[in-house]
């Protein structure tokens, strides 16, 4: 539930980045600088569009399932 990450499309440069969602100060795209995530106290705001969820415990092996819990 809390602490997951998102991979966000810049919205200037379409590179894909991941953030977490609770981002505690802005994130900035890696290549270009624009600034993809704004904290708010709460779950960060998203400048970019969310093309994936990524659940903490597999953040380095994206599943395309994630209704299937790993054993
Ligand atoms: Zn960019």
């Amino acid at each position: 539930m809390a602490g997951n990450f998102y991979t966000v499309q810049c919205p200037d440069c379409d590179n894909e980045q991941i953030v977490f969602g609770k981002a505690a100060t802005e994130v900035a795209c890696a290549v270009c600088g624009a600034t993809l995530a704004r904290p708010t106290g709460g779950d960060a705001e998203f400048e970019g569009e969310v093309t994936d969820t990524v659940e903490r415990r597999s953040a380095s092996s994206v599943q395309s399932d994630d209704s299937v819990e790993a054993r």
